[in-house]
């Protein structure tokens, strides 16, 4: 009986989600007084022992060159067999494109109950109930597992990463991998910029700001906090931004720590995709703005006056002029 968690990794390194994903199995695992172990597929640079800091004992490593690059059915059927040998009762997923694509596909698999996008540990006093935020972040649900086998993806950002310490025993599994189906045959990436999905801040511009033209104090400000570019999908659908920057029901779906409105209106749709953010910063000229209602913080104030003084006091603050 033990707690099993999917170490996701990209190119080799393992992903910011899998950190918070392995302080999560770790904690469920202490809180059910049993171990947390892991499961990483394909070539890894990391260090993976190390990640035994985050309460991970053991790391079963299937290290095969067809699982150097997802295809969901391989994964699958690998990470069920690591599960079923190692005798997981509990499976972790980040509830992340990867994760998204897998987890139903191993409940299905281990005949598990599962709930996607947990927040919180599961209540294990009464029987096993997971929280998970249901109507794009509007309410709550408590969902009840009652299935021997149990699956969990967590939502990214929603539990911390915490260190306890300590090494973690990397044992290469044996397990018979199947020739991926999917073929790869280029990959197009978004380089020198900040990914979306694992960014902490994050500046996103909407109509107010007029066109594509005036994005630069959008990526000065960005750049100077260290955060991503995101936009509302009127400005993706414009084509003034790429549409992979488009957030909200039907784009991506991110809960940074601050993420900073600036000409966006706060549609019901945008904030289903980002109303999980701990800070929201609205600048908007509009007073009435349902963005305002959202907002921790509010500038009314036209963005081509407030953006370019907060360019100048972030630069003030880090001595840069
Ligand atoms: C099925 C469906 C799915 C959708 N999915 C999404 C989605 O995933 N994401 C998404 O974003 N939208 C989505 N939408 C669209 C959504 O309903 C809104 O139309 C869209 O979010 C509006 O984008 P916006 O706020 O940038 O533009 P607008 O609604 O035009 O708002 C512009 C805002 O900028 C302010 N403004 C204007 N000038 C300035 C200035 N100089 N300084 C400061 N503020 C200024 C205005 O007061 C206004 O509030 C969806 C719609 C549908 C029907």
């Amino acid at each position: 009986m033990s707690v099993l968690i999917f170490i996701d990794q990209s190119e080799g390194h393992v992903k910011k989600a899998s950190f918070e994903a392995l302080s999560y199995g770790s904690k469920l695992a202490e809180q059910l007084g049993t171990t947390a172990e892991g499961v990483a597929l394909g070539s890894v640079k990391d260090d993976l022992s190390d990640l035994g800091k985050y309460g991970v004992k053991k790391i079963h490593h299937v290290n095969q060159p067809a699982l150097d690059h997802l295809d969901a059915q391989v994964f699958t059927k690998v990470i069920s067999e690591v599960a079923k040998s190692s005798g997981a009762d509990c499976i972790i997923f980040s509830n992340n494109v990867d994760g998204k694509a897998i987890a139903p596909r191993v409940a299905t698999k281990l005949s598990a109950g599962l709930v996607t996008g947990a927040i919180a540990l599961p209540d294990t006093k009464n029987g096993f109930v997971v929280k998970k935020n249901v109507f794009s972040g509007k309410a709550f649900a408590n969902v009840s597992i009652t299935s021997p086998i149990k699956v969990i993806s967590l939502n990214p950002n929603a539990y911390p990463v915490s260190e306890v310490g300590g090494k973690a025993e990397v044992v290469q599994a044996n397990v018979a991998v199947d020739a991926p189906k999917v073929k790869i045959t280029a990959t197009n990436k978004v380089k020198g910029e900040i990914p979306l999905s694992e960014a902490e801040l994050v500046v996103s511009g909407g109509r107010g700001l007029k066109g594509p033209e005036n994005w630069g104090m959008i990526e000065e400000l960005a750049k100077l906090l260290g955060a991503a570019t995101a936009c509302s999908r009127a400005v993706a659908d414009a084509h003034w931004r790429p549409h992979h920057e488009h957030v909200g029901q039907t784009g991506l779906a991110i809960a940074p720590n601050l993420y900073i409105a600036i000409g966006i209106s706060g549609a019901i749709q945008h904030l289903a995709g980002v109303n999980r953010s701990k800070v929201i910063v609205v600048i908007n000229k509009d007073p009435e703005a349902p963005f305002f209602k959202a907002a921790d913080y509010g500038i009314v104030g036209d963005a081509f006056d407030v953006v370019p003084k907060m360019i100048t006091a972030v630069k003030k603050l880090k001595g840069l002029g």
